[in-house]
């Protein structure tokens, strides 16, 4: 048995690139140089662009690398306790995404239970028994406010002039439910927000080129929103046969009459998008730029993308704690 694992010399052809991934600068892909182990590749985060610029503000997005899980690949930063991965696995995989962000001690965390509702609670302290809902508001300094997905959009509310936070977990049911305007809603009922100076950003999840739904999902959101029609993408599935010989069926049937099955996709960004501004938050605060998890398997997990077996990825928001050199701990 050879068990060297990828020994390419400085003359070997570059493998061959997967071009259905996309190609980051920053990501190790297979060198010419010679090399006798695989290089790992580092614990990277994503941040937004907007939120990066409040400096009392600690937030991220993890991805699946720079972890220590086995089940899902490589040393995977799985990041929510799942079947197939150990309990100990998963705390180190919190504590090595915490100390990225400057943070040494995990007592602040706060996760929920997450059940695709519209539950939003509104936190001060570490709760003392593990909640259920699908989202955190504060204005407490060091509390790390997390959502866990591996498909469904986590979102991030700041109110910059009064410094509170929100996350929240959206997937489509939390979405009928409105979870993200009534996250709004709360953080101006408890905080005295306005929602002007709010900025917004919705994570990585499963975008609308991937988020094929049923038919009982679209007429769910057009019982709830007037813009429902503008969130689905209806796509009628590609027949070979009839795309290779179109001359056949000129005569057969009248344009727009085919009876071709359609794929119905939805859009789960812009429905998120859509309730914030409808909550009053400039659409110019909103950012929405993530990538679509189902489509960067290579650096995202995703549920559907990988048939249910995967890790979760972590949204984490935090005020940052005055008078610390670390972030939101006391060390
Ligand atoms: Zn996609």
């Amino acid at each position: 048995m050879d068990f060297s694992p990828i020994v390419v010399s400085s003359r070997a052809p570059l493998a061959p690139r997967n071009e259905a991934f996309s190609p980051r600068p920053d990501f190790q892909y297979y060198r010419t140089v010679a090399t006798k182990t695989v290089p790992k590749p580092k614990l990277q985060l994503l941040h937004s662009e907007k939120l990066a610029k409040l400096p009392w503000l600690i937030h991220a997005f993890s991805t699946r690398h720079g972890g220590v899980s086995r089940p899902y690949g490589g040393n995977a930063l799985n990041l929510g306790f799942t079947k197939q991965d150990t309990h100990a696995a998963v705390e180190r995989n919190r504590a090595l995404f915490l100390k990225k962000l400057g943070i040494t001690n995990a007592r602040t965390l706060i996760t929920l239970r997450q059940i695709h509702s519209d539950l939003i609670h509104r936190v001060e302290s570490p709760p003392e028994h593990s909640l259920s809902g699908d989202g955190l508001i504060t204005n407490t300094s060091g509390l790390l406010l997390a959502i866990l997905t591996a498909d469904c959009l986590p979102i991030m509310v700041v109110d910059k002039k009064k410094r509170a936070i929100g996350v929240f977990h959206a997937g489509w049911r939390g979405t009928v439910k409105r979870i993200v305007e009534k996250g709004v809603g709360e953080m101006q009922r408890y905080f005295g927000s306005d929602a002007r100076n709010m900025i917004a950003a919705i994570g990585p999840g499963v975008q609308t080129c991937c988020y094929q739904v049923g038919e009982e999902v679209r007429q769910k959101f057009e019982a709830q929103f007037a813009y429902a029609a503008e969130l689905f993408r209806e796509v009628k599935e590609s027949d070979p046969v009839r795309e290779k010989y179109p001359m056949l069926f000129l005569s057969a049937r009248a344009p727009g009459h085919s009876e071709l099955p359609v794929n119905l996709f939805l859009n789960l960004v812009e429905a998120n998008r859509r309730q914030l501004i409808d909550a009053g938050v400039p659409a110019k605060n909103i950012d929405a730029s993530s990538p679509c998890t189902a489509c960067h398997t290579d650096l995202l997990f995703s549920h559907r993308a990988e048939k249910s077996i995967t890790g979760r990825l972590m949204a984490l928001a935090a005020k940052r704690r005055k008078n610390s050199a670390h972030g939101a701990s006391r060390g």
